[in-house]
């Protein structure tokens, strides 16, 4: 099953996916952890990445185009990955829903998180103090949120209009609430896929 996990920056997207992800049994596909690993080894594409990421900007999309197809061809993403944080554009989304029709695989279902930009905006402040990720500063908010809007919503519209399943999930709760929430919606689309 493919699931995507859309959800402005510091909705939970990250620590819900990780769970939901192995309470499901498959991979846990973080386009932004992915990044964060290749700036901590200091590779050619973190050093690229770092000052985009920082900035609160997107990373080119032909870039991701070639993680998220590399990561989506190991063996243990074959019966299927959670997604987070991929796709961000309408671009990228085409180039996902190529891929994986070569593999005659479609998107199953996309799962929102919605949080309101008040409540976002609270969360990265106070995260920015415990873990010092370097996009999350006011003004790096800022822009990402401007981003998320602009480049990332407009994704959910792409896939509704192709007849894939959306469901909004409120991401306001305890994290064991909200993961209880997702886990639902990917139940009854599990059931469905049953003959
Ligand atoms: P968040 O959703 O909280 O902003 P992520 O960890 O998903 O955090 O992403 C962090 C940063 O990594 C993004 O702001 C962006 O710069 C980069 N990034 C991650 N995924 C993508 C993507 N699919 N396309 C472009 N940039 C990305």
């Amino acid at each position: 099953m493919i699931t995507l996990l859309f959800g402005p920056p510091g909705s939970g997207k990250g620590t819900q996916a990780s769970v939901v992800a192995s309470r499901f049994g498959i991979p846990h596909v973080s386009t932004g952890e992915i990044l964060r690993s290749e700036v901590a080894a200091g590779t050619a594409l973190g050093k690229e990445a770092a000052p985009i990421m920082a900035s609160g900007h997107l990373v080119p999309d032909e870039l991701m185009v070639r993680i998220i197809e590399s990561r989506l061809m190991q063996p243990d993403a074959q019966s299927g990955a959670l997604l987070d944080g991929y796709p961000r554009t309408r671009a990228q989304a085409q180039a996902l829903d190529e891929m994986l029709a070569r593999g005659g695989r479609p998107v199953d279902v996309v799962v929102a998180l919605d949080v309101p930009e008040e409540a976002l905006r609270r969360r990265i402040l106070r995260r920015a103090e415990l873990e010092g990720r370097s996009d999350d500063s006011a003004d790096a908010f800022t822009i990402r949120m401007r981003r998320y809007l602009a480049d990332t919503e407009p994704v959910l519209d792409h896939y509704t209009g192709r007849g894939v399943r959306l469901a909004h999930v409120d991401g306001i709760g305890d994290i064991d609430t909200v993961t209880r929430r997702i886990a639902d919606v990917l139940d009854k689309v599990d059931m469905g896929k049953t003959p």
